[in-house]
């Protein structure tokens, strides 16, 4: 005799559905004007492209230089693919590890001037793989109250103490380390000081020389993620640590694959210690397959191109410059931005996420964020731009932004 399971429609007409407050919750973000879909992309991933069968430009995408659809990169993964398959097998200390991830990541050691590079499945991955290794139970992790979702999960896995300290305020970083320092034991235990490089939501840069100053009085360790500053910062997109000539003074960094590399993935550069420690340890690593090899082909080209076509930086430079003046010459607050991220800040989470459909109606995607990943009364519409954009691309959005900013009295 077969059993069918009842239907979840079944089970809530009698009132048993146990997964019913997910409905709640769905109801819930209707009535905040938070609800969204999954807006379909066809095709390839540009500056401009097909979005829910539409034509726009978007501003939506962490690809910086376009890196994702580069001839180089293109050839190089269909080469690997041909010659060492679709998938690596398993995990590398399992089923060993393919030559081809040694070699990304002895490429990406040299290009860091580290002495190390272990590669994860993504940056995410990284930070909750590496930051529960560093910082043991009797360790203090003093952290910046705006780094990324992943050095927050990363933090929750360990046990250590936590400081969490106002976004980029020195003075709060300084007395946090002399508080720890300070306090009976305090002289042995391990600190942790991480920060993001550049700050994912509002383009900022990383006060990097007065943490590393800090945290160098505080004998503490730091540590970088610098997910929006790989291929964006210093010489040939180095990263932060290089934009501030800071080689040798941070102990570890973090950068991603995923974005202006253009691929997928994480790498946590440092002492060659550290990397032989997270092969033993890191659970990211231990317990979950590695890239497929076309993604490691992939990002070493990426780094050929990093390193030969460095106009590419010059032009993502260029465009942030224009787009930039032209967002806060139109009266946008565009807050503490640095870098290709502007975030437009428009007030509440409903309101940002009606510019962001407003600006799709005349041709821009550009998203709306709000609650949780940013303050509710500092909702915004985020933009990156690329290299890819054209000029025209750029003006076209900005017209686009004068038009939705004035109906919706935001400008
Ligand atoms: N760290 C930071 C600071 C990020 O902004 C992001 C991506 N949003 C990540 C880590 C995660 O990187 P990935 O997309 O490679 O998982």
């Amino acid at each position: 005799m077969t059993e069918t399971a009842p239907s979840a429609a079944a089970e809530t007409a009698r009132g048993r559905n146990p997964l019913a407050f997910l409905d709640a919750e769905i109801e819930d973000f209707k009535a905040k004007g938070l609800y969204r879909r999954l807006r379909v992309v066809e095709g390839e991933q540009k500056s401009r492209c097909i979005v829910d069968g539409r034509e726009v430009i978007t501003l939506s995408s962490n690809n910086y230089l376009g890196l994702n659809t580069h001839p180089r990169l293109r050839s190089a993964a269909e080469a690997a693919l041909r010659e060492l398959g679709a998938g690596s097998g398993a995990v590398r200390t399992i089923a060993g590890t393919m030559r081809i991830h040694e070699e990304l990541e002895r490429r990406l050691a040299d290009f860091k001037h580290v002495e190390a590079v272990l590669t994860f499945q993504s940056g995410f991955t990284c930070n909750t793989g590496v930051i529960p290794i560093l910082a043991g139970e009797s360790a203090v992790i003093v952290s910046d109250a705006l780094n990324h979702a992943s050095i927050i999960d990363g933090i929750r896995l360990t046990k250590a103490e936590r400081r969490i300290f106002p976004h980029a305020d020195m003075e709060a970083l300084r007395s946090a380390l002399r508080d720890v320092r300070a306090a009976p034991g305090g002289a042995e235990r391990t600190v942790l000081v991480i920060t993001d490089g550049v700050f994912s939501m509002d383009g900022d840069i990383a006060r990097l020389p007065e943490i590393v100053a800090a945290a160098e009085e505080a004998e503490a360790i730091v540590y970088v993620d610098d997910a929006h500053a790989s291929g964006v910062l210093g010489r040939n997109g180095r990263g932060s640590v290089d934009h501030f000539d800071l080689h040798g003074r941070v102990q570890v960094q973090v950068g991603t694959l995923s974005k202006a590399i253009g691929v997928l993935g994480g790498y946590v550069a440092g002492p060659a210690s550290l990397r032989e420690v997270l092969i033993h340890r890191a659970r990211p690593f231990l317990f979950s397959t590695s890239h497929p090899p076309a993604v490691a082909a992939a990002c070493l080209a990426a780094i050929d191109v990093l390193e030969s076509e460095p106009q590419l930086i010059e032009r993502l430079w260029e465009n942030t410059r224009y787009f930039k003046a032209g967002l806060a010459g139109l009266g946008f607050e565009t807050g503490a931005s640095e870098t290709p991220i502007t975030p437009v800040i428009v007030g509440s989470g409903a309101r940002a996420m009606k510019l962001s459909d407003g600006l799709f109606e005349e041709g821009v995607f550009a998203q709306g964020i709000g609650f949780p990943t940013v303050p509710e009364d500092r909702s915004r519409v985020r933009t990156i731009v690329t290299a890819e954009h054209t000029r025209a691309e750029l003006d076209a959005c900005l017209a686009a932004f004068e038009t939705v900013g004035r109906a919706l009295a935001i400008i």
